[in-house]
This record gives C-alpha cells, structure tokens and sequence, in this order.
C-alpha cells in the first residue's frame, strides 16, 4: 500500500510499505480522507529534535472496513467509520481497534466524518460546562471554532460571539448560527463586549487561536469569575503578561486538552453521534481537497490559509 512519509522539513515521501497485519480484535480499514491538523504543522514546519523521523502522521481519518478480526463484533466489512488513530492516518489502510471505530450515517461523506477534532470541541464543551444562558466568546473561528460554535448552539447560550481576523470566516461563523460577529482588525472588540454585556464581559471565553494574540485578549473580554479555557494548540513560547490580573479576576482556568483515552473515545462517540443527527454541520467547513501524493500542497494551505480556507482534508 501507499503510505506519506514525513522525512524532514518539507520532505514528504510517498512509499510503497507493506499492508499492515491485523489481529483478531482489529479491523483493517481502507482510508478514504485524513485531515491536516494544525496540531502537525510544526513538526513538517521544521525537523524538531527529539522527534523520530521519517514520521508516519495523520490521525483525523476516515474509510471502510476492508476486514475485521474474528472477534470483531459491531463492525463488518464495508462498513463506513470515522477513525481514531494514533497517526498512519496519510495511508491506503491502517488497523484499528474496534473501541476505535465510529460508524458514519449515509449522508455523511468521508472527508466531513473526522472523528478526532470533533471529539476535542467536544470534550472541550463537556469540561466547560457551559450554562443555560451564558454569553460566550470564541477568539478564533477557524476550523475547530466553527465546530465549538455549532455545538455551543445546542447549549442554550444566550450570546454568540465569533472573533476573527478573517472577514470570510466571521461570514460563515454568521451562516453557522453566531449572533455577533467581531473582527479586532476593525472593531476594539473589548468594548464592543462590554457594550454587548452591561459593562461586565463575557461568562466563557474561550481561546482557539492558539497564538499570543488570542491569549491575550481572554482577560479583555471576559467577566469576573469567568470561565476562561485555553482550547488553542500552543506549541511555541506563550507568556500571560497580566496574571495579577488574571488572579483579581478570579477566573476559572481550563485546559481544553485530554490525554486520556477513555475520554477522547468517549468524545469520539459523543461528537459522531452530533455529526451523524446533523447537529454539527461540516460540509462547509472542508474547504481544501488533496490526493495522497498533494500532500506538501495539503500541508501549505493549512499554513498559509489562503482565502477562504477551513480546513484542508487528503483524499485517498
Ligand atoms: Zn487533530
């Protein structure tokens, strides 16, 4: 089978390997799509030292069941799932779990059923415990923005506020049910909040922009006692300059990541099953299509964000 190798720097190989084996508690699966994640850039960005190289990458993948172990029981082959894989995911096949397989309802293509970002906002929404009512700000609606955005509209909130840099995205963010759309390069978004919130803030901010930027606004818009959750990937150096004020504030910190396994795959079923009852629409959102052997041109539209990206998603 065909597989993309991450060698180093930009350096995407495609390589015949063999098909993996698979036991009688797995399933082999033919990949039909694998998302680009922006969780991945910096490791194709440059060789990161520490990390093994050639990289086998990919974990927001989708297919059919080719063939299941003997023990497999919910699953059979054809079947259409979502995946939760620990990379592999730029291949032809890969072997999985059963506890890690999702099935996708008929009208769900491949490309939308990416089981991994959509178990993050979900369980991001979970550790929040967003509350009937509540205003709630996200500082950055790019792909996983507009996922927690539609999910949140399903939580009874009173307010909705998207914040973007991008004109094109606050549109969609608008199309996808937010109530008010604010663009910092345009507006001074901390007193258009005070003016949406009597003066006070918002009851959740959270941060999905994973950059400085977005760090540093949460303590700009949010109320006292606030909930404030720091969703975005951060990989580099971040500093919150105003912590004193962070402590005054009484905020209430979360950490929208896991790494427990049980809760991802938890997350997993719970955001499949919101995908499946169309509660979450993704159609929108997969803007960028590649082959396997596009993949560097796959990568790069995740960097550069051209005009009207979302997200970029590998077709296999
Ligand atoms: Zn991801």
């Amino acid at each position: 089978m065909k597989a993309a190798l991450l060698y180093g720097a930009h350096d995407w190989r495609i390589e015949e390997i063999d098909s993996p084996e698979f036991g009688d508690d797995e399933l082999l699966i033919t990949i039909k799509a694998c998302g680009v994640c922006h969780s991945e850039l910096h490791q194709w960005e440059e060789k990161v030292p520490g990390l093994d190289y050639p990289r086998f990458i990919g974990h927001e993948a989708s297919g059919i069941v080719k063939s299941a172990g003997k023990k497999i029981k919910k699953f059979k082959e054809g079947d259409r799932v979502a995946l939760w894989v620990f990379g592999k995911g730029f291949a032809e096949e890969v072997t999985v779990k059963e506890n890690q397989v999702f099935p996708i309802a008929d009208d769900i293509t491949f490309e939308e059923a990416l089981a991994e970002p959509i178990s993050c906002t979900t369980n991001g929404l979970l550790k929040t415990n967003v509350q009937l009512a509540d205003t709630v700000a996200l500082i950055g609606t790019g792909f996983m923005g507009l996922i927690l955005l539609q999910q949140l509209k399903h939580q009874g909130v009173s307010k909705l506020i998207a914040i973007d840099i991008r004109e094109e995205i606050l549109n969609t963010a608008n199309q996808l049910g937010a109530d008010i759309v604010l663009n910092p390069a345009k507006v001074e978004v901390p007193e258009e909040i005070r003016k949406l919130t009597d003066g006070k803030g918002v009851d959740v901010a959270f941060e999905v922009g994973g950059v400085q930027q977005t760090l540093d606004m949460l303590s700009q818009i949010t109320r006292m006692e606030g909930k404030i959750v720091i969703f975005g990937y951060h990989p580099g150096k971040r500093v919150i300059n105003d912590l004193g004020y962070w402590n005054w504030m009484a905020y209430n910190i979360i950490n929208g990541h896991f790494r427990n396994m049980d809760t991802i795959l938890d997350g997993s079923r719970r955001g499949m099953e919101m995908l499946n009852k169309k509660l979450i629409n993704m159609k929108p959102l997969i803007t960028h299509k590649y082959k396997l052997s596009e993949i560097e041109n796959a990568f790069m539209a995740a960097k550069n964000k051209p005009e009207g990206f979302i997200k970029a998603v590998v077709v296999i």
